[in-house]
């Protein structure tokens, strides 16, 4: 009877170790935003497209054919919809995807967009060995930098998973900012092991990505039972109290989730909301990520000089 103690059986260092590999350390939103603006809209799309079957071996043409809706009717509308309201958007797409569509991948690195990483083939890095997903990201890297002309700065990990080795992957790789914790509301610095990293966490939710609420397993017992007029309510709601707090508010949504006709509504009509209020400012999650980082130098000045 000597198996590896139940989580009940923890000793106190043995908890606190885990839960302090990687926390959430000063939030970081500025005293003001740009041009005076009251609240920052941070909009991300994630152009998965056929990569989601693909890392799970599934290769038939039918679940493939899903995937490639997305890159085929849904990212053409998303762009088009930035481009009317003259509104910028981060991608993160994998690098895979922006292999099989590389005019789409060149698309999202030009003004006013960015393109991020977000892993080799969707990859499920918890599963991973170290080196495996290093090699992965770091391929991932060059690949969107090959293609696009443009060297990524910000990575949002596939499924915004985090593996005990991401945080040093990310630290080792050089990238400015993450977007795939969800520790608060506002951007705030990663601490890993109780010391700041100087890595800005752009935070993501599930409340405000389109997939929990709309994605179709067609073997899986739950089905989408959320009226999309209905999650339009839930984002305005999000986007009005981060008015009101001065804070941020950040969206992922999915160009094969999203571009459908019934639900690329919601995205028009929030952008409508979001656009009726003057004083808002529209930034990519590097620009975002920028901005929390000038706050960070105010602080740390600030404290240096009191
Ligand atoms: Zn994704």
């Amino acid at each position: 009877m000597s198996e590896t103690p139940e989580p009940w059986q923890w000793p106190e260092r043995a908890w606190r170790r885990h839960v302090e590999a990687v926390r959430a350390g000063r939030r970081l939103v500025p005293q003001q935003w740009p041009g005076g603006a009251r609240v920052a809209v941070a909009l991300s799309f994630d152009p998965d497209h056929e990569t989601i079957p693909l890392r799970d071996g599934e290769t038939s043409p039918g679940r493939l054919a899903q995937g490639e809706y997305g890159a085929r009717v849904g990212a053409g509308r998303v762009l088009e919809l930035l481009a009317e309201h003259r509104v910028p958007a981060t991608f993160f797409m994998p690098a895979v995807s922006a292999l099989l569509h590389p005019a789409e991948a060149r698309d999202y690195a030009s003004e006013p967009h960015e393109i991020g990483v977000h892993g080799w083939i969707h990859e499920r890095n918890t599963l991973l060995a170290r080196e495996d997903e290093r090699d992965l990201l770091a391929r991932a890297m060059e690949s969107l930098a090959e293609i696009t002309g443009v060297r990524p700065t910000g990575i949002r990990t596939p499924s915004w998973d985090f593996s005990e080795s991401t945080l040093d992957t990310i630290r080792e790789l050089g990238f400015a900012y993450d977007s795939s914790l969800m520790a608060d509301d506002e951007p705030y610095e990663i601490v890993a092991e109780g010391e700041p990293t100087g890595i800005v966490e752009i935070p993501v939710d599930w409340i405000r990505d389109d997939a929990p609420y709309f994605t179709m397993d067609r073997y899986g017992s739950v089905r989408p039972h959320t009226r999309p007029r209905d999650v339009l309510e839930i984002w305005v709601d999000e986007f009005d109290a981060a008015y009101r707090a001065g804070g941020v508010f950040q969206l992922t949504a999915h160009p094969h989730v999203i571009g459908h006709r019934s639900r690329l509504v919601v995205l028009r009509e929030l952008l409508d909301h979001i656009r009726a209020h003057g004083d808002v400012w529209f930034a990519t999650h590097a620009e975002l990520a920028d901005a929390a980082r000038a706050e960070a130098t105010r602080l740390d000045t600030a404290g240096a000089t009191s």
